[in-house]
């Protein structure tokens, strides 16, 4: 570790971080003294926090007053985390239709941020993000890191999507975000929704001049990286490890991503709306779920508890958000919670495979993939929900799903939250998809319901073509 990164992990972000009213250190110290807890005492950890936490939405938070009125039940009912089946599961389109009861009465005497997400579940969604649930999931990659022997204060290259890097708008406020995760959280970020092979020597260019520790990004956009590299017969710097995240990491991804930076791959996944928050230590047995930050529950349809090793859906409880508290949250993907423990000796459940979120790369009739980032583009623009063009396409769209049959071409299916709604609103989508699928017919259709994929899955996008 060099001497500026000792600096940069010592003085300079407790420094900034306490400047901008954050704590993120403070946040990974308490996580490296919780790593070798017994698996009782991280329960009681997590049946403590949560007791407090369901006593704040009782008495502060108007949606589930309401629902723990109207089902009869009192925080004491809610215990530990066997007790959470008495709540109903919350689902995007519970928070879409009550998103102001979600918001705790006292949030304006807390610190957050406004989050979103992309439409990967078919529902954009906005929430509210409670500063001490931003400082403690930063503060569980950075100790999912450390398992790969990456430390705070190291530089890091970042290539992903806009739920990871905010497309390059201009301003201050960018200016100032982008000067921070480069100067002092040595991270320096770039959004790839573009993955053509002159953007990809882009990237390479600008990760050999700065020389990362390690590489972060989407399992795909690594993995097309990394084919780019190879294909180019291109040398690299040396890489600690790398880092994946935000798609099901395909085993030939690994395979291909491990092969050309000569570096292991350490999954992680993650979500900032519901908290969850699971990384893979050097043993690479499953992702060891932050226990101390939410609580995981794997369900069946009917919201009941499967047992571990049975294929369900994730459901998170984000223990420290109080501005905008996520009970029960539905994240729209589907996993198992393996039934023994990792080898390492570390405490925390294993997430085993996560398979909700397939690599969904699309091609162009060329042959050509594009990563499932650049569809959210597409959809809504740039993607940055807090945006008031951005929130009006959004309000409009109920859900959506983009289909690709076998020869390339594209339709676009549209449940809009107004049934009279005029088709023309949407028509600047058929412009995006043509101007990177030139030579596909791309049909935009409205529809009453949203047809299930023919893996059941929750997917917004299906493709049977898949490439030449
Ligand atoms: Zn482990």
């Amino acid at each position: 570790m060099s001497l500026y990164s000792l600096l940069d992990q010592k003085i300079i972000i407790p420094l900034a971080e306490k400047f901008k009213g954050r704590n993120l250190t403070g946040a990974v110290r308490f996580l490296s003294s919780t790593e070798w807890l017994s698996e009782q005492e991280l329960y009681d950890l997590q049946s403590r926090k949560l007791r407090l936490l369901v006593e704040h939405c009782y008495n502060n938070v108007p949606y589930y007053k309401r629902v723990f009125d109207d089902l009869g039940i009192t925080p004491d009912d809610i215990q530990s985390r066997e007790d959470l089946s008495k709540i109903p599961i919350l689902t995007k389109q519970i928070i879409k239709e009550n998103f102001d009861d979600l918001i705790s009465i006292d949030a304006e005497s807390r610190q957050m941020f406004d989050g979103s997400t992309g439409g990967s579940t078919g529902i954009p969604m906005r929430f509210k993000e409670d500063v001490n649930s931003w400082n403690s999931l930063r503060a569980l990659n950075f100790r999912g890191w450390s398992w790969a022997g990456f430390q705070l204060g190291e530089k890091l290259f970042t290539l992903a999507g806009n739920s990871l890097v905010k497309k390059n708008t201009k301003g201050r406020k960018w200016l100032e975000k982008n000067l921070y995760d480069r100067l002092i959280m040595r991270n320096e970020k770039h959004n790839c929704t573009d993955i053509t092979p002159k953007a990809l020597k882009g990237y390479y260019k600008a990760m050999m001049k700065y020389k990362p520790a390690a590489l972060r990004g989407y399992a795909s956009s690594l993995y097309f990286f990394a084919k780019y590299i190879e294909q180019n017969h291109l040398s690299i710097c040396p890489i600690k490890a790398v880092f994946t995240t935000g798609e099901k990491l395909q085993p030939q991804y690994r395979y291909k991503i491990q092969q050309v930076f000569h570096a292991p791959v350490f999954d992680g996944y993650g979500a900032s709306d519901g908290g969850v928050s699971a990384h893979e230590c050097y043993m690479h047995e499953g992702l060891h779920i932050g226990e101390e930050h939410c609580i995981v529950e794997i369900v069946n349809n009917e919201g009941m508890v499967v047992p571990d090793g049975e294929i369900g859906h994730v459901v998170s409880t984000d223990l420290n958000n109080y501005v905008f508290p996520f009970l029960r949250y539905k994240v729209g993907d589907l996993a198992f919670i393996k039934s023994s423990l990792c080898s390492c000796g570390r405490k925390h459940r294993l997430l085993g495979e996560v398979i909700g979120r397939e690599g969904r790369a699309i091609y162009n009739k060329q042959g050509r993939p594009f990563s499932s980032i650049v569809l959210d583009n597409m959809m809504f623009k740039d993607l940055d929900f807090h945006t008031e063009e951005c929130q009006r396409l959004y309000e409009r769209m109920e859900q959506f799903q983009i289909r690709q049959d076998k020869k390339g071409d594209l339709t676009i299916l549209i449940k809009p939250v107004n049934p009279d709604e005029e088709l023309s609103t949407f028509s600047y989508i058929i412009d995006n998809f043509q101007s990177f699928f030139p030579d596909s017919i791309v049909e935009l259709r409205f529809v009453d319901s949203i047809p299930p994929l023919p893996s059941g899955k929750e997917d917004y996008c299906y493709s049977e073509y898949k490439g030449k």
